[in-house]
């Protein structure tokens, strides 16, 4: 039950919300999208409390806001008002001219249908799902609790490729590394790629960026060991010759040409397995293909970092953090040196 009359109020207008939003999508004989509707409501509001305080706090102001200005309108609050109004009363939000009336309703709406079309994957990711219940410690240099002080030469904060690669590059140099996660160690493997399980387990904030008003650009963030390169999609590009050279100029950066960096990229390439698809495209792709070609447009493959063992339709394994410190903790322990790998602690042994 909610703890307070705010919170009591709040969860009535998310309900309001949410109900309203969903049945837009409901269909007849169509179970997974029908109600009852209590379970998006949950989600929606696990996600409102997912987010930091300085957004928290105004989404709720926003929504409590919503629900007055239903006065106004109608003369009575948002979230007591019949299904059919409370959907007119959105709908004026969502073509309003204010872009921050338009963005609330359009916040409501994305968690909504995203939560109502996972429900028809739950069954299928049940078993992934229970892979993410805890946080995986499938090597024994796994450290998410130390009980000591620990000591290092240098400390570095986030596993991403940028920590992650600044690390191995100082701890192969020889110098004691503590590499610092504040997300949870968890596999590729550990779930469906770009499921809602994902999002909340290894994005920061659940996949949340929430940005009122003319933004440019919407973004999220990873959250978990390998930062970014777990939940990304393997596209890669060399660095642009336009991009190299502002940099060279800006920056003043010497050797900093595309050919000064080919052994760079070449390196790169090797070890994360930069690849074209081994056989025929899928379906999804020929038919952007097709479209870009009525268009006029050029269209090319993006290389991804994916390792393929051979054609006929093999799928491929996306490289990233976890996957590549497996492989090398592997490899390096048969050669005799070790990397600990360690759940929210990365560190050489000393
Ligand atoms: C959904 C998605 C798809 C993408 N697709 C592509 C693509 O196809 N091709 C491409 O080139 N790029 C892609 N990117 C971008 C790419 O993943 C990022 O550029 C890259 O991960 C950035 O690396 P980073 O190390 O700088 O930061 P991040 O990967 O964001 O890692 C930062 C890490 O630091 C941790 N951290 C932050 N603060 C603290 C703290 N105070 N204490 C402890 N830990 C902390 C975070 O939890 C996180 O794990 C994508 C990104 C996303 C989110």
């Amino acid at each position: 039950m909610p703890p307070d009359s705010t919170s009591s109020w709040f969860h009535d207008i998310v309900s309001g919300l949410a109900y309203s939003a969903a049945q837009t999508h409901a269909a007849p004989n169509c179970l997974p999208l029908g109600p009852p509707y209590n379970d998006i409501t949950r989600f929606v509001l696990e996600q409102q409390a997912r987010l930091p305080d300085y957004l928290r706090s105004p989404m709720k102001l926003a929504t409590l806001g919503f629900d007055l200005l239903g006065c106004l309108r109608t003369g009575r609050l948002f979230h007591s008002r019949s299904a059919p109004i409370r959907a007119s009363q959105i709908a004026v939000w969502k073509n309003s001219n204010q872009s921050f009336q338009r963005d609330l309703i359009r916040y409501y709406e994305s968690l909504v249908t995203f939560a109502l079309y996972s429900r028809q994957q739950s069954e299928v990711e049940a078993s992934a799902t229970s892979a993410f219940s805890s946080a995986e410690t499938e090597s024994s240099q796994v450290l998410s609790d130390p009980q000591s002080a620990l000591h290092c030469e240098i400390a570095i904060v986030g596993s991403g490729p940028g920590g992650a690669i600044t690390a191995c590059l100082l701890a192969e140099a020889g110098r004691d590394v503590l590499l610092i996660e504040e997300g949870l160690f968890h596999s590729l493997e550990s779930g469906a790629p770009f499921s809602l399980e994902e999002m909340v387990h290894k994005y920061r904030n659940g996949g949340q960026t929430v940005a009122l008003g003319k933004n440019k650009i919407a973004y999220v963030e990873g959250r978990c060991v390998g930062g970014g390169s777990e939940i990304n999609s393997g596209l890669y590009h060399r660095t642009p010759p336009e991009i190299l050279e502002s940099w060279r100029d800006r920056f003043q950066v010497e050797a900093l040409t595309g050919q000064d960096l080919v052994p760079h990229f070449l390196a790169c390439e090797q070890e994360l397995s930069v690849s074209l698809l081994p056989d025929a495209p899928p379906a999804a792709s020929l038919k952007l293909q097709a479209g870009a070609a009525r268009l006029g447009w050029n269209c090319l493959e993006v290389p991804r970092w994916f390792r393929y063992r051979g054609p006929n339709n093999d799928r491929g394994a996306r490289q990233s953090m976890t996957a590549i410190v497996r492989r090398e903790t592997h490899t390096r322990r048969s050669r005799g040196s070790r990397i600990s790998m360690l759940h929210t602690w990365l560190r050489t042994p000393t």
